[in-house]
C-alpha cells in the first residue's frame, strides 16, 4: 500500500551507511543528480554514474576518485532511446561487473516546453515522455531481476508538485510527473510481497539548479536553496 510520509525530524545518515551497496544514479551528471551521486559516494557506495553528456559524468567520475571515495562506474547513456535493446546492454553490464544492484535513482529528466496543451509540439511531447516516463520504465523493468538479487534494495523516483496538481503550461512535463507517481505507486504496491525492493518516489522541492531557471526564468537562483538540504531524504 502506498503512503506519503515526511523524513523524521532527527534523522541524519550514520557515516559510511551505503558501505558495500552499489546504486545507479541517473542523470548524474548535473543539478540534483549530480549531488547525490557525491553523496552516495561520500557515504561508501559504490555508484554507476548514468548520463547523456560522457563529459558531465567523467567530471563526476574524477571528482568521486579524487575525494578517495569508492570508485564509480561510468554508464554514458540517453534515455531517449526507444529500442529495449540498449537497455538490456545496461543491466547485462552491470550483472557482468557486479552481480547485483542494490538501488536505482531515478533523477534523469527535461523540462520541455512551457506551452498550452493547444499549442503543445507533438514531436517535443513525444520527447518529453520518452525520457520522463518510458525510458525510466524501460530502466526499471530491464534492472528489476539485479535488483531483486540485492535482497534489499531501493528503488527512488523523482516527483514534482506539478505530478500531483496540474497547472497551466506545464505542459508534458506534468503529465510526466503524474505518470511516475503511478508507476511508482504500482511497482511499490507489486514489489510489497516480496519485501525486498523498497519503492519510493521523492519530490526535490524547487532547487537551483538549471532545470528551476528554465521554468522560472525571472527568478534569482541564488534565491532558491541548492540541492543539499533534502539530501537526507535520498539517504534515508
Ligand atoms: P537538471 O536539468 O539540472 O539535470 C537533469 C539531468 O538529467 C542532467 O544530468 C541531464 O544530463 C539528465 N538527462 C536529461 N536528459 C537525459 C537523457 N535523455 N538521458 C539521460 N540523462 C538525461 O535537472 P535538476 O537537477 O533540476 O532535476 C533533477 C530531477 O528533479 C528531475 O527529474 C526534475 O524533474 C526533478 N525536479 C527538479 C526540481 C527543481 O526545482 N530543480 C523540482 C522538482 C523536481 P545532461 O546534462 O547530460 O543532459
Amino acid at each position: 500500500m502506498s503512503q506519503i510520509f515526511t523524513l523524521p525530524d532527527n534523522f541524519s545518515a550514520p557515516p559510511n551507511c551505503l558501505q558495500g551497496k552499489t546504486i545507479l544514479v541517473t542523470g548524474a551528471g548535473d543539478g540534483i543528480g549530480r549531488r547525490i551521486a557525491l553523496a552516495y559516494a561520500e557515504q561508501g557506495a559504490t555508484v554507476i554514474l548514468l548520463g547523456k553528456t560522457q563529459e558531465k559524468i567523467e567530471a563526476v567520475y574524477d571528482e568521486i576518485e579524487s575525494r578517495k571515495f569508492p570508485q564509480a562506474a561510468l554508464c554514458p547513456f540517453d534515455l531517449s532511446t526507444t529500442d529495449p535493446i540498449a537497455y538490456k546492454q545496461v543491466a547485462e553490464t552491470i550483472r557482468n561487473n557486479f552481480g547485483k544492484l542494490d538501488g536505482l535513482l531515478h533523477n534523469a529528466g527535461i523540462l520541455g516546453n512551457r506551452n498550452s496543451i493547444e499549442s503543445y509540439k507533438v514531436k517535443q511531447w513525444l520527447e518529453v515522455m520518452q525520457v520522463n516516463v518510458n525510458g525510466v520504465f524501460m530502466l526499471t523493468q530491464t534492472l528489476l531481476p539485479l535488483l531483486k538479487s540485492s535482497g534489499s534494495a531501493s528503488i527512488i523516483f523523482t516527483s514534482s508538485g506539478v505530478g500531483r496538481k496540474g497547472r497551466a503550461y506545464w505542459g508534458a512535463y506534468s503529465v510526466s510527473k503524474f505518470a511516475i507517481a503511478g508507476l511508482a505507486q504500482i511497482l511499490a504496491d507489486e514489489m510489497e510481497v516480496m519485501n525486498t525492493v523498497r519503492v519510493n518516489s521523492i519530490n526535490p522541492g524547487a532547487t537551483r539548479p538549471r532545470m528551476r531557471a528554465a521554468a522560472y526564468p525571472p527568478a534569482n537562483p541564488y534565491t532558491i536553496k541548492s540541492p543539499d538540504p533534502r539530501l537526507p531524504l535520498h539517504l534515508y
